[in-house]
């Protein structure tokens, strides 16, 4: 190990001297400057709440440590670990705020028993979609909010991703009116899952590997995943008659990766600077295959299982947002911090509502299929 180490060191200085007399600066032996500053490197750890390879999700993990390792040319090294391979999926907040690991890709409304305003960081109920979300967390005010929820924690957010609008889920019971939802027993977690108890339904958690026999047994009567490309690979179809749109109770749900501060605080301002832009490049890339890959499953669905797609009714999708709102109200009357936060959000919600409806609303509403 020492002997190749000391060749790299003798590589790497060789390549110091070369740039220094491309640049056409004093050789070290003309200044006495020392031969070469080597550059420290920095192994770090990524816990993510994905499985591990986890399609779009854990992949984007995957696909940021190795932007950064490209980026940096090998001086941040960031090892990822899926969930359970070195702590449980959802332990990553408490991990890397303590150090344990210097990074965390997930969600931030898995952290709500944290603090509660973590959910407007990833999705509340009929809140934005996926570019109203990066509109208000990055020219809306709303990362200094996140920064400013999560600095007593040790921890910095970054943007690192959006799954798009999710589908409203697979049922085995028809939802024609509100009453269709009494006694429904539905897998959805968080907040929608609130939503859909004050409509009378109970809201069932149960862990991702789960799901399927639940559905199929008639545990559950529904559940909630993702989007077409996720639930196909969860073969939902399989175990369920009809599939609903629209995800109301996830607009656009962001993706995080959560730094610990003093770990951050330690790197050097390039490398400061590409874990933000290998965050970015994330950001744009998994919105992009969500949509890609949803369209492409869609047909797939349709085509080849013969599933029934069905929409909520208007009438249905409008008392939902009722409860929706009772649901945020109660949130933010037992909660300073969620307060603040969704005054903020639904500020921006409310003018970007205002120029969506001329913009991509009426757009879509006027294309042809
Ligand atoms: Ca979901």
């Amino acid at each position: 190990m020492e002997s190749v180490k000391r060749r790299d060191f003798i590589k790497k200085a060789g390549l110091a001297g070369g740039a220094a007399l491309l640049a056409g600066c004093a050789s070290p032996q003309e200044t006495g400057a020392p031969a070469v500053q080597t550059r420290k490197k920095y192994e770090w750890k990524m816990v993510t709440t994905w499985p591990p390879h986890f399609p779009i999700l854990g992949e984007s993990a995957e696909h940021i440590a190795k932007w950064a390792e490209e980026m940096s040319e090998g001086q941040l090294k960031i090892q990822v670990y899926g969930g359970g391979e070195l702590i449980p999926p959802l332990e990553g907040f408490d991990a890397v705020s303590a150090g344990t690991a210097e990074m965390c890709h997930g969600a931030a409304y898995y952290w709500a028993g944290k603090a509660q305003a973590t959910q407007f960081f990833a999705s509340v109920p009929f809140g934005m979609n996926a570019q109203q979300m990066n509109a208000w967390i990055t020219s809306g005010g709303g990362l200094a909010l996140w920064e400013e929820l999560y600095a007593p924690f040790n921890l910095i957010p970054i943007p690192a991703g959006n799954s798009g609008v999710q589908m409203g889920g697979w049922f085995n019971r028809e939802i024609n009116a509100v009453s269709d939802l009494h006694g429904l027993k539905m897998r959805i977690p968080g907040l929608g899952g609130k939503v859909i108890s004050k409509a009378g339904g109970s809201a069932i958690l149960s862990a991702g590997a789960e799901i399927f026999t639940n559905l199929e047994r008639g545990v559950i009567d529904a559940t909630e995943w993702i989007g077409p490309y996720h639930d196909t690979l969860m073969g939902f179809y399989k175990a369920a008659k009809y599939y609903y749109y629209p995800g109301w109770h996830e607009p656009g749900t962001v993706i995080e990766l959560i730094v610990n501060k003093a770990a951050y605080q330690t790197l050097p301002k390039n490398l400061q600077d590409i874990v933000r832009t290998a965050a970015a490049r994330a950001n744009a890339w998994a919105l992009s295959e969500f949509e890609a890959k949803n369209n492409a499953y869609l047909q797939t669905l349709t085509q080849e299982h013969n599933v029934t797609l069905k929409k909520f009714p208007d009438e249905v999708l409008n008392t939902l947002e009722k409860y929706a709102g009772e649901v945020v109200d109660e949130l933010v009357t037992a909660d300073a911090m969620s307060k603040k936060v969704y005054e903020s959000f639904e500020a921006f919600r409310k003018k970007m509502n205002g120029w969506a409806a001329i913009s991509e609303k009426i757009y879509y509403e006027n294309l042809s299929a």
